[in-house]
């Protein structure tokens, strides 16, 4: 070893073959480390003859550089090579077309909901809601519906206890917001949920939604009132709509009452099984507010007068979309659901 020149071509040929970085590593400690070859050479300098000594740290110092710089180099390599092949496997393509993300649209009944609120709100109306779980002085004492009022047995309801109830109509709402609201003018409209206790079928639903209008003011007319449901009516179901009000007493704490048909979209007027031969659909019931409703509220009925209607909400929408089961809209079934968009 002393007489004899440290080599540094043994290890660079080796270097030659390392082919990952474990490899590398255990080449560096070979060849570089505290106990490889050249560092033993360099630890046996003093024993290397004092005229000797100088040459041969030189070229073991030359050795040395060598095989560092080698394996430095390799070391570079071997990272850009392997940041390329990591490149390589991660690439995006950004030409290929992205996956269509599926797009919903409002469940029907909000749909109806939506656009009727639209039409009433460009009216100066305000939407607002109430509570479903009302007492029963809302739901049925303050709209004239006494305990002994035969409309109490017409409509069966969830009693939660016996003052409180799930309400059967949107109505107490009205009731709400003409003693919130106070004095005239008053522009409302009412949607929201609504219970009754009967067996289900394809026209009859326990749980449904209705949607009421109100507006009081100085001697609002019956004009006002056909002329703002037709305005809404022809919104819903198309411009060309015709609108028919006849006498009706069906719609409760109204004087006089009426219901309004539009002329039947699918036969023009002309008579099919949808409009019962008819040519005309009922959509709604209204009618003038009832002076002691008004009273009961403090509103002077002398100075104020004051018209409302009410719609079942399902019924608009099958109406509009040709459904005939009520039942589909709670069905929770996407393929009716996708068919109504
Ligand atoms: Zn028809």
């Amino acid at each position: 070893m002393t007489d004899q020149l440290y080599d540094p071509s043994l290890g660079l040929q080796a270097l030659a073959h390392v082919e990952d970085l474990a490899a590398l590593e255990d080449w560096r400690v070979a060849y570089l480390g505290r106990k490889s070859e050249l560092m033993q050479a360099f630890g046996a300098l003093g024993q290397v003859a004092a005229d000797k000594r100088r040459e041969t740290g030189q070229l073991l110092n030359e050795a040395k550089r060598q095989l560092e710089q080698a394996y430095e180099a390799r070391k570079d390599a071997m990272s850009r090579a392997a940041l390329t092949a990591q490149l390589e496997r991660e690439r995006v393509d950004v030409t290929l077309p992205g996956r269509p993300l599926p797009r919903g649209h409002a469940h029907p009944i909000t749909q109806v909901i939506q656009q009727i609120s639209d039409l009433f709100r460009s009216m100066g109306f305000q939407i607002i809601e109430g509570p479903e779980v009302e007492w029963e002085h809302y739901n049925f004492t303050m709209l004239g519906i006494p305990a002994d009022h035969p409309a109490r047995d017409e409509t069966d309801t969830f009693w939660l206890t016996d003052k409180m109830l799930l309400r059967t109509h949107t109505s107490p709402v009205q009731v709400r917001s003409l003693l919130h609201v106070g004095q005239p003018p008053i522009r409302v409209l009412v949607p929201g949920r609504v219970y009754r206790n009967e067996a289900t079928d394809a026209s009859h639903e326990a749980v449904f939604f209705q949607m009421e209008g109100l507006m009081v003011d100085d001697r609002t007319t019956m004009s006002d009132m056909m002329g703002m449901l037709s305005y809404m009516a022809r919104g819903v179901f198309g411009q060309e709509r015709k609108t028919r009000f006849g006498c009706d007493q069906g719609f409760p704490f109204v004087e006089p009452g009426a219901q309004m048909s539009i002329d039947c979209g699918v036969c023009q007027g002309a008579g099919c099984r949808v409009c019962s031969y008819s040519g005309w659909l009922e959509i709604l019931g209204c009618g003038m507010v009832h002076p002691d409703v008004l009273r009961g509220v403090n509103i002077d009925p002398d100075r104020y007068t004051g018209w409302a209607f009410g719609l079942g909400v399902e019924r608009i929408a099958m109406l509009k979309h040709g459904i005939d089961d009520i039942r589909l809209f709670q069905g929770n079934d996407l393929r009716f659901l996708r068919q109504v968009g």
